[in-house]
Parts: structure tokens; sequence; C-alpha cells
């Protein structure tokens, strides 16, 4: 792909968001959140993501540890964040949007590889910083954007993201007029106290200075609003004005987030300190009525979830499966309906299968999500078979939509030993198995970003029930898999109700299969989950919402 296809010759400006004090504060929510105010006001608004660590993707890292891996439509696998910037901002982002130390490195290696620098020795400072400023600069031309958002990963004072932060100074020095920085900082309440703390922000300001930067606002985060008093109080120590230190407290939905910015007018702060003239006035209605929504409720839809958790010490994460949970929660608020979400360990079915219909009960749908190797495998299975036999409506995703497939051969076609190469590769019927391209990849051990990634069309047959839903007969999906359906078992499958109602355009791959005899039994190979976006929810979860609350 070629990023400086048009010819664009329009002011840029970009906005660098660092962390203070600590992680996990919703850095990324309030960038995306200042973007979709921006957007609201008629700009084009693009975001880059950086991530500070070594890996060149986010593919290789252990969903469970990290979060959700999250798939452009471009094929690039990267960090959760760039999935709420699609979803907030309602844009495509690409691969060029997202970056990380790996990948930053391995360019400027080998640009000096291929003499790109012309003999010169190659410095950490200034070509690191100055590749970093390419991308940057790149991803802004390709979007065509007013705006570009630049989160930088991680918190001030970390030695990972020096380099970065150190972009954004070179950045500024060059083009004053056209860069702010912003810090997102966290304001605890420690329970002895009982009141809000300032100076772990104050630290953090000075750790920004320390490398140059003075930040033109902040963002307090904190489970309680900022009051006038520590307003101030962060105005004299951290050298910035009152009216440039924004309350951010904890909201019931992220999506309350676009609306709670504009009204502490975090938009025309920034629209003002950049000199950029909106489009028209603020448009934040949709996100009034969303934030509403996602707070009024209305009819719980419960959705199980069956997946494999992560225990951090006395805390268990579910950020795996981030961007399934928003499509649920988008589907069922535009159906007017509370969407629950019920996790069920794989783990803990197969460790307990007796107690499988007490897991599930008063569950309304099912989803066995997308997933890699044998850990969980039979206990999604059997929670398959459950909704299969029990008529739950059942959405299968990757993994999900493979494990019905074999369930189905097991247990309808009764072939016993049914199974995917993925989880048995000596299986006498490998209803499952690895795709032709990728025999080669697996053998070499290239592992990174080389799965069938990114979107791909598929024809929907006609008189299918994906074909309603969709409205439509061929869809473009996102993808994340090596291992497909084997096509020697198709004929047989379908001849026992399992229609393969998805194929790709040469009819080889199955896409989406499907029970005829089911209120909604769908698996999907690709992710639908990644297309999905608040105010668009997603057809394929649209339409288990929808069986799910006839239920
Ligand atoms: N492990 C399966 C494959 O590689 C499914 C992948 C997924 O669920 N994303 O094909």
């Amino acid at each position: 792909m070629r990023y400086d296809a048009r010819v664009m010759n329009h002011r840029r400006t970009y906005i660098f968001i660092a962390g203070g004090v600590m992680s996990g504060v919703g850095k990324g929510i309030a960038s995306a959140s200042l973007g979709a105010i921006l957007k609201s006001r008629g700009l084009k608004v693009t975001a880059v993501k950086i991530d500070p660590y070594i890996n060149v993707d986010a593919g290789t890292m252990n969903p469970v540890e990290h979060g959700e891996v999250f798939v452009t439509k471009d094929g690039d696998e990267t960090d959760q964040d760039i999935g709420n910037y699609e979803r907030f901002l309602d844009e495509d982002i690409v691969k060029i949007n997202y970056m990380t130390t790996g990948r930053v490195y391995l360019s400027v290696i080998e640009r000096e590889r291929a003499l790109g620098y012309g003999g010169k020795t190659v410095e950490v400072v200034p070509h690191v910083p100055q590749e970093v400023i390419q991308r940057i600069k790149d991803a802004a031309k390709f979007h065509d954007a007013d705006v570009t958002l630049i989160e930088i990963g991680g918190t001030v004072g970390e030695y990972q993201n020096v380099l970065f932060l150190e972009a954004a100074r070179m950045m500024r020095l060059d083009t004053p007029d056209d860069v702010l920085v912003g810090l997102v900082s966290y304001l605890p309440i420690p329970g002895a106290l009982g009141e809000m703390k300032t100076k772990p922000t104050q630290y953090a300001v000075r750790t920004l200075n320390s490398t140059g930067l003075q930040p033109d606002f902040i963002i307090c985060r904190g489970s309680q609003p900022l009051d006038l008093p520590r307003k101030q109080k962060l105005a004299t120590h951290c050298n910035v004005r009152q009216e440039d230190i924004i309350s951010a407290p904890d909201l019931l939905t992220v999506y309350a987030a676009p609306e709670a910015f504009e009204k502490e007018g975090i938009g025309e702060l920034v629209m003002k300190k950049l000199r950029l003239k909106a489009k028209h006035e603020p448009k934040m209605s949709a996100w009034q009525a969303l934030s509403k929504k996602a707070q009024d409720g209305g009819e719980p839809v419960r959705i199980a979830i069956i997946g494999k958790y992560a225990e951090s010490g006395d805390f268990s994460l579910s950020d795996a499966y981030l961007s399934v949970v928003e499509a649920v929660k988008h589907a069922a608020w535009k159906l007017n309906r509370k969407p629950e979400i019920v996790w069920v360990s794989a783990r803990q079915i197969e460790k307990t299968p007796k107690q499988l219909a007490k897991l599930l009960k008063g569950v309304d749908g099912v989803i066995v999500p997308g997933g890699f190797g044998k850990r969980g495998v039979e206990g999604k299975m059997l929670a398959i078979q459950y909704a299969r036999e029990k008529g739950i409506p059942f959405l299968g995703i990757c993994y999900g939509a493979q494990l019905a497939v074999v369930e189905f051969a097991r247990h309808v076609l009764g072939l016993e030993d049914a199974n995917s190469t993925e989880i048995n590769s000596k299986t006498k019927e490998p209803v499952i198995h690895l795709m032709n391209e990728q025999v080669e990849r697996m053998q070499d051990k290239s592992y990174g970003g080389t799965m069938r990634l990114g979107e791909y069309p598929c024809l929907l047959a006609k008189g299918s029930r994906v074909r309603a839903l969709y409205g439509t007969d061929q869809v473009m999906e996102r993808h994340r898999h090596r291992f497909e359906c084997n096509p020697d078992y198709r004929a047989r499958l379908e001849a026992d109700g399992l229609l393969h109602s998805g194929l790709s355009p040469d009819g080889s791959l199955a896409e989406m299969v499907e029970l005829k005899e089911h209120p909604y039994f769908i698996g999907t190979q690709a992710h639908p989950e990644f297309l999905s976006r608040p105010f668009r929810p997603h057809p394929l979860f649209l339409g288990l919402i929808k069986a799910a609350s006839k239920s």
C-alpha cells in the first residue's frame, strides 16, 4: 500500500497523548473521545497508537495477558486500542496507524542495511524519532486528516517510551503551532484519607517536563470529579492554566465519555489552541442518545461468552474478548435490550461437565469466540452441543465456528474421532485442517503476521439465513486464522443439515456455516466483532440478539 498516493497540502495538526501515574486509566478512551468530539465539528480525524514494546505486532502476544488482538482491514494485528478508535471515530484505521518499538527499529535497521542512510552513522537520536515522525505524518496524509491523535502507550518516566516523547518534542520544535501535548493522569483517593491527591500528577508532569515537553492540557482521571481547590493546586504546580485542566471522573459506560468530555469543554480548548475552524456546530446528539441507552437499558438479554480467562493474582481479566462484548452491546442497544454478559470459563465446563446446565441457566444466547490451542476446547464443544440441542441461539466466531463443525461431525455425523488438526494433528477425521498456504509457514516456524489476515470477500448462499441477515449476497469480513473447514467433509455436513452458507468467491473456503433447523445457529470463520460500530451494529450480532430476545 502506498501512503503518499494522494496529493494534499492542507494544514495538518497533531495531538500527542501521554499517560501519567499509572497505566489502565483510560488513555485510549480519552483520546478516542477527543477524536469523536473533533469529528463532530466536521474535522477529519485519525489516530495513531504507539506501543512501546519490542514485538513487531500484537499478533504473537498472549491475549489473555495483553488483551485482545485487534485486526485492521489491511490485516495488521494491533492492540485493542485501535478497536476503540475505530468504534469511536467510526473510521477504518490501517497499518500505518500502529507502531511498536520493534516495528520502528526494524524499518530503521532494514533501511540502513539497504544503504538508505547513504553511509551515515545511524544513531538512536535522531534517526529513530525521525522514523516515528515519518510514520505519524504518513498516517495523517493517508487519511487526509486535519487532526491526528497520537497515543503514546505506557506511562511517562518509563524507559520504553522516551524515544516517542522525543519524537513529540522534535515535531513540536519544528511546527510549534501545529502540535499539542496532552497528559492523561490519575488522581487517587486513598481510602484512609478520603481525599483526592494531586501529588502523583505533579510528579508525572515534572517527569514529562524532563523530556522537554510541557503539557498543553491535563485530563484528570479519577473515581470522582476534580474540584476547584485541586484544579488550582495543579495549575500552580504543573504550570498549566486552570481552564486547561479537565476533570474526567469514572463513568458508567465508556460511550458516555465523548459527551462528558464535550461538557468539560475539551473540544473548544483544543480547537482554540490549534486555531482550528469547525465546519459546523458540534453534532453530539447521537452520542447523547447512545450514552442514555447504554445507561437506561431495557429488558435484559443474557449472552454467555465461553472463553479462556486469565487470573492475574486475585484479578480475573476478560479484556481478551473486548470487541465481542462491545459488538453484543451495540446490537442489544439497537434492539432496546439491556446486554448482560455471562462469563463462562471453558475450563470450568471441562472440570464439571455435569454442571453445564447450571452454568448456562437463564442464558438467552451463547457465543464461542475466537481462540487457539487445546486448552478449553472440549468445554467449548460441550457448550456448543448444549446450544445446538436445546435450541439456544448460538454464534461461533472463528475457532468457535470451527469447533461447531467438529461438534456436529462428532455427534450428528457420528465421526467420533472428528477434530481440528490444531488440537490433534493425527486425527483420523480432520474436519478442520491447516490451510494449504500455511503448511510451509508452520514448517519454517514463521509465526509473525503470517495468518490469513484482514479483509476478504465472502459470497452468501441464496435462501440462507446469513444472506437474509446481511441483506446482500456478498460481504467483506476481517479474518485471523490458519485453519479452515476441510472441503472433503462439506457434502456430508451439508447433507445432515450444516449448510456452508458463506464461501470464498472461488468456493474453496467455508466462511460461514449455519443450521437450518434451529432458532439461530451460525458459525463464521471471520471476526464480525471487528466491524461492529456503536451506531452500526453488525448483522450477525443483531441476528443473535434478536433470536435471543425471543427465547
Ligand atoms: N485457531 C484457529 C485458527 O488458527 C482459530 C483462530 C481464531 O479463532 N482467530 O484457524
